[in-house]
């Protein structure tokens, strides 16, 4: 499959057009959609729409966007007016949001063709896309395994050449982790960087919305749309997008790179085998490697299964039987609301509700919240202490490959602990990328990961580049 800035350029050159780009992805969700779960929704009209406005620009001389005629698959926590979305919940069972995420209007603004929504874990809350309410993904590489999570599905469809692009979100890794587990590029970008307007909100605090593509210059491409102020969005950063593509060839001379122990320990042979390669592959191109060690590190997990749920637990408050999708009858307000929710959310939803909302009880809030909060400080002053050494680190995404279906979901915090490398960048409001780099159990792909300081991440896609090229990709 062209890659997404091949699209659009063929499209924008007369040489396609938005209409066969659609039809392309289209036959390709057709032939796979049934075995692999990746839409939960396909919008054929709407694309149709979509790809025929693109087409009359072209035909009429106008200038159109950078993402011309490039289908783009979106996760389904992402609101598109008229659209059924569903965070993969039955709780929202029927509901179609009024309105567009901002990302939606830049990506239509851009020339792209939003084709349907993707599968995810229910609200995002998970690492494997098991716990969605409408059965899970298959992992297009290998479909008796998991494609990662929660984004599984955005990655799924960029992996088995559905669509060359999608969206997805990452609060502790759901960009990153599925990218690694499917072979394809992921990037977590700085908080604030793209507006989380229409976003349905897990943890509003590390909740970012991101690209998942086969190249980074795809990745860089998907970014540039998304990303600038949002007035929509108070916590979005107040300068427009930054230039990515302009610096893919920037390579890594003179950079210092860190290596990360605690980004790299307890992970699979050949998953640190990879990292081992990519950081020499690194030094080659002329960065200077050294090895760090940040012991915070070792509390993210801890601290991010308080902070998360917490906010989860206010935020998923609103989902009540009266202003969205499910409602269960009762004789009174408060019995509906219980048999709503009840019946409505999965039981990971639950676990996590219950967990923030036991964190943030009085007698508790000081203990596990509030010290919760004292961790995430420390750890974003030892990133501070880090990137006055380096200028970024470097490790692995994930433990291990992907895994069998049912491997993780007896143990809740087996589960967890996919997202170890993951969550400290979102815990301090960073920006990290995930490189498929090597294979690893089964032939399968590994993910290495560069992390760097909030607004890095021309830095980092140049980076990711090195180790893309080296990797033999174009
Ligand atoms: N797997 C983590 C969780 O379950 C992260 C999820 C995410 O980034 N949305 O919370």
């Amino acid at each position: 499959m062209r890659s997404a800035g091949e699209i659009a350029r063929d499209v924008r050159e007369g040489a396609s057009s938005a209409g066969r780009e659609l039809e392309i992805a289209l036959s390709a969700i057709r032939a796979r959609n049934d075995e692999l779960n990746v839409f939960l929704y396909v919008d054929e009209a709407g694309a149709r729409l979509a790809a025929q406005r693109v087409d009359e620009a072209v035909a009429r001389g106008e200038r159109t966007g950078p993402l011309a005629g490039v289908p783009v698959a979106l996760k389904d926590n992402l609101c598109q007016r008229g659209i059924p979305t569903t965070c993969s919940s039955r709780i929202l069972e029927g509901w179609r949001p009024p309105y567009n995420a901002t990302v939606i209007d830049r990506l239509v603004a851009a020339g792209a063709v939003p084709v349907g929504k993707t599968n995810l874990d229910e609200f995002a809350m998970g690492s494997s896309t098991e716990t969605s309410a409408f059965g899970p993904t298959r992992n297009p590489l290998d479909p008796t395994r998991v494609p990662g999570g929660s984004s599984g599905g955005s990655a799924a469809a960029v992996a088995a050449d559905m669509t060359p692009l999608a969206l997805g979100s990452d609060t502790g890794g759901s960009i990153r982790q599925p990218a690694a587990l499917c072979g394809i590029v992921g990037v977590k970008p700085t908080y604030g960087l793209v507006s989380r307007y229409g976003l349905i909100a897990f943890a509003s605090s590390l909740d970012q919305i991101g690209p998942l593509s086969r190249s980074v210059a795809d990745a860089a491409l998907l970014l540039e749309v998304i990303a600038g102020h949002d007035p929509r969005d108070s916590t979005s950063l107040p300068e427009p997008a930054p230039s990515l593509r302009d610096h893919l060839d920037d390579g890594v001379v003179g950079r210092r790179i860190g290596v990360v122990r605690e980004l790299i320990d307890g992970a699979d042979p050949e998953v640190v085998a990879s990292v081992d390669r990519a950081a020499e592959v690194l030094r080659a191109a002329g960065a200077e490697l050294v090895p760090l060690s940040i012991p915070e590190l070792r509390l993210g997990l801890s601290a991010y299964y308080l902070i998360a749920p917490a906010e989860a637990s206010s935020n998923l408050a609103r989902f009540d039987g009266v202003r969205y999708g499910l409602r269960v009858d009762a004789d009174d307000v408060a019995a509906m609301n219980e048999a709503t929710r009840t019946a409505g959310f999965g039981a990971e939803v639950k676990r996590r509700i219950m967990l923030g909302t036991y964190a943030l009880s009085a007698g508790y809030y000081d203990a596990y919240y509030g010290q919760a909060l004292k961790v995430r400080t420390q750890m974003i002053e030892a990133f501070r202490r880090a990137y006055r050494e380096v200028d970024l680190l470097l490790g692995a995404t994930t433990p291990t490959v992907a895994f069998p279906f049912g491997s993780k979901t007896a143990n809740p915090m087996s589960m967890y602990l996919s997202d170890v490398f993951t969550i400290p960048t979102n815990l301090a409001g960073e920006a990290a990328i995930s490189v498929p780099f090597g294979v690893g159990e089964g032939g399968l792909p590994v993910g290495v990961q560069l992390l760097g300081p909030g607004r890095s991440e021309a830095r980092l896609l140049a980076a990711g580049r090195v180790l893309e090229l080296a990797e033999g990709r174009p």
